[in-house]
């Protein structure tokens, strides 16, 4: 049995099913989940949609984003889990940790070419969002798109491919946007909210990047201190794919952001231009992602983990990988 059939099979037993996207969740990680939990709900499953972090304030337009909970409900005994979008369960956060422990079955849905494979089924894909790996599931429990899905599914697909504009967009990305719009999803509508929309606080944290950049044997970096965010009563407040715009600069074929946050931990967002990549240099730190974008949380002062991870980063990009994808 291939893991899809296998995937339905574990849906079809479970009747009450808990969903966890990973934490600092993104349009895909909360379209994603959304998009299931309301798909199951219209065949009678009941769910818990969780998430370690709540739904960033602009993605709070989809539907049923005012259900997602950092903990499960106490009278909901989950006889399965179904994670999203998530390619290790460090990411999934504490919320998923007792269930993963629990004993019941995991499910595990993603299109991370560094997916570990925890699941006792893996729907891995390497496809250009995990919405994008959910539809032919849905396909396969016969499960009908309702506006609501598409929304959310779109928001998913919209977001991780920046509007269908990265490498990985193959014809199938489109036909499954297709379908979305025909079961009723707004792409304009959906582009506008989920992707386009930012805070004038973002911005500010982007300002604070974008005045200490660095640029040095093709690896252009930047890095924002928790003082100087501190100080303009930024704390908590996401760079919000800062490092999709330095691989704009022609100058780069590596770019990466370092953002210090509370505990001695450095969050990193890396990109790469096609013919280089990142996505293994993020596993190799316990972190994930995609050939071109990818990531990693590492402990330690800033200064230190940005002079490491930089020397890292200059080994990688004298190794191209001949590619252009
Ligand atoms: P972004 O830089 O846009 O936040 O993330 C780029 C890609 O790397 C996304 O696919 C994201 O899921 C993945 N990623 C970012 N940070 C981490 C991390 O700490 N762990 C893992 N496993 N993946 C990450
Ligand atoms: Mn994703």
């Amino acid at each position: 049995m291939g893991s899809l059939d296998d995937a339905v099979a574990l849906i079809g037993q479970a009747r009450r099913i808990a969903i966890v996207a990973h934490s600092s969740p993104d349009q895909d990680a909360i379209g994603s989940l959304l998009g299931l939990g309301l798909a199951l709900e219209t065949v009678g499953k009941r769910v818990a949609l969780l998430c370690d972090d709540p739904v960033p304030r602009l993605l709070r337009f989809l539907p049923g984003s005012d259900r997602v909970h950092s903990a499960l409900p106490a009278d909901f005994t989950p006889d399965l889990l179904v994670s999203l979008d998530s390619s290790d369960t460090d990411r999934l956060g504490r919320v998923a940790q007792p269930l993963l422990e629990g004993g019941i079955p995991v499910l595990n849905v993603d299109h991370h070419v560094t997916n570990v494979n925890y699941g006792t089924v893996n729907l891995v894909e390497d496809r250009a969002s995990a919405a994008e790996v959910l539809l032919p599931l849905l396909d396969a429990l016969a499960i009908p798109l309702t506006r609501d899905v598409a929304t959310c599914l779109l928001a998913g697909v919209v977001g991780d491919t920046r509007s269908f504009s990265t490498a990985n967009v193959t014809a199938d990305t489109l036909t499954a946007a297709v379908r979305l719009v025909e079961a009723g999803a707004d792409l304009a509508y959906v582009t506008e909210m989920a992707l386009n929309r930012c805070t004038v606080n973002a911005l500010h944290v982007w300002g604070l990047g974008l005045s200490a950049l660095q640029l040095e044997d093709g690896v252009l970096w930047t890095a924002i201190p928790l003082e100087s965010r501190r100080r303009m009563g930024l704390v908590g407040v996401g760079s919000n794919k800062l490092s999709s715009m330095l691989i704009g600069a022609v100058e780069a074929n590596v770019a990466a952001v370092f953002e210090e946050q509370p505990g001695d931990q450095v969050e990193i967002s890396f990109r790469a231009r096609p013919g280089y990549e990142v996505a293994s240099l993020a596993l190799s730190l316990g972190g994930g992602g995609h050939p071109l974008a990818a990531g990693c949380t590492l402990e330690g002062s800033l200064d230190e983990v940005v002079q490491r991870v930089v020397g890292l980063l200059k080994a990688q990009v004298a190794q191209p990988t001949g590619e252009e994808g």
